[in-house]
């Protein structure tokens, strides 16, 4: 058994405590032009050696795939085999690892916090807890566990209690760095802006904001493995985790997730099987009568997307979702001609069931649920440079301000 596991953790390429390296570790765009190239795509999602960065969808929809070394001769023998065509997009995945955040790193003795870097959890949530001293609009909320036992925190801030809420997701999926360091830009800005457009956002809204979904997942991406992608539960034999944005209650396992524990998209051993998921849908049950609106954030692929996942139907208010998508993708060009698509989410990437805001849209019935998928189209993918942090703060910022104001114009939410 013990040979059984080591043969499997070095096919991994996981040491038992050193970190992983991704020295020459290259990452693939692939155009699938045929059926048969898309299934052949799938059949390597459940295969070791490779990772995708995005996963396979449609004919003619591109595809991202991370080649380890030992692979990549089996990789070109395969593509050259089924005449897929390819071209590298990262030539090395580590030369982006070490230089994706700033060499000289700020320090903090009051848990203050410099927005243009990346965090670790430890220095997130010390920031969470010094709002929370410092602005008397912010509460810290402790919304659950994780399978390795740390709290999942969010921010509350309300200006005034009982305006419309708003929920902010970000870091389900722990390698999107991006995501959380983008959530602290916004609550940066939501407590210090003197603007006047962002001031009235703030204190018309109650906000919920979680930076971090998967906190065993972004730690893990600290101490081990920056690629990882999903949590850190162990309920099977040798791949740890399963993909927290596929756990979630609704039409679970109905395409776009596996039943493999390897694979990035294990949807876990049944629905709500992650003790992140499960207790966070507790927790926006618990606040549901007080939103309108859900947003998760991702990264990459400059997306904007909204429900449903596990079919393409334009079910519930698609129209309207749509015109709030087509308003926020064009206020966030704006400022950096930076250019988003907009649609459901089977039909804008791909299938997926399980999703966080599937399952928020059939539950709560919220008429203005969203998810970003960030910067950029490919060239960083997972490893954006920390200088892109607030350039993508700002034009995210810009698109909520549309987004809010275009709901509103729709009656969304009622009460306002
Ligand atoms: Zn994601």
């Amino acid at each position: 058994m013990l040979r059984t596991l080591s043969f499997f953790l070095a096919l991994l390429g996981l040491g038992l405590s050193e970190k992983v390296t991704f020295e020459n570790h290259k990452v693939y765009r692939l155009l699938p032009e045929t059926q048969e190239q898309v299934d052949l795509l799938h059949k390597m999602e459940d295969s070791v050696g490779f990772s995708f960065w995005k996963g396979p969808s449609y004919v003619n929809k591109s595809v991202d795939l991370m080649v380890t070394p030992s692979n990549l001769a089996e990789f070109t023998e395969l593509m050259t085999l089924n005449g897929l065509k390819y071209e590298v997009y990262v030539d090395n995945v580590q030369r982006l690892i070490d230089t994706e955040n700033p060499k000289t790193r700020s320090s903090s003795k009051d848990g203050s916090i410099s927005l243009n870097e990346y965090h670790t959890l430890d220095e997130i949530y010390s920031y969470v807890e010094y709002l929370a001293k410092n602005y008397k609009e912010v509460e810290v909320v402790d919304a659950g566990r994780t399978s390795e036992g740390r709290v999942i925190k969010g921010v509350k801030i309300s200006y005034q209690e009982g305006n419309p809420g708003i929920f902010i997701e970000a870091g389900i999926h722990a390698r999107e760095w991006i995501t959380p360091a983008t959530a602290l830009y916004l609550l940066d800005q939501l407590l210090n802006s003197t603007d006047k457009n962002i001031r009235a956002l703030a204190e018309k809204h109650d906000w919920y904001i979680f930076p971090s979904f998967n906190p065993d997942g972004y730690v893990y991406t600290h101490s081990k493995n920056r690629m990882w992608r999903k949590t850190r539960s162990h309920k099977n034999t040798f791949c740890a985790g399963a993909d927290a944005n596929r756990n979630w209650d609704f039409k679970w396992m109905s395409g776009g997730a596996s039943n493999y524990p390897c694979a990035e998209t294990y949807a876990g051993s049944s629905a709500f099987s992650e003790p992140e998921t499960k207790s966070m849908a507790k927790y926006i049950k618990s606040v549901g009568n007080k939103l309108f609106a859900y947003i998760s954030f991702h990264s990459y692929s400059q997306l904007l997307m909204f429900p449903y996942g596990h079919t393409s139907a334009h079910l519930d208010n698609y129209n309207e979702e749509l015109s709030i998508g087509k308003k926020t993708i064009e206020a966030l060009r704006q400022r950096y001609g930076t250019k988003y698509v907009t649609g459901n989410i089977a039909e804008t990437i791909y299938v997926a069931s399980g999703s966080s805001s599937d399952w928020v849209k059939a539950n709560l019935k919220l008429p203005v649920v969203f998810t970003y998928e960030f910067r950029d189209t490919g060239k960083y993918g997972f490893l954006l440079p920390a200088d892109q942090i607030i350039p993508n703060g700002e034009e995210i910022l810009d698109s909520l301000l549309a987004m809010f104001q275009e709901a509103s114009r729709l009656g969304y939410p009622n009460s306002a």
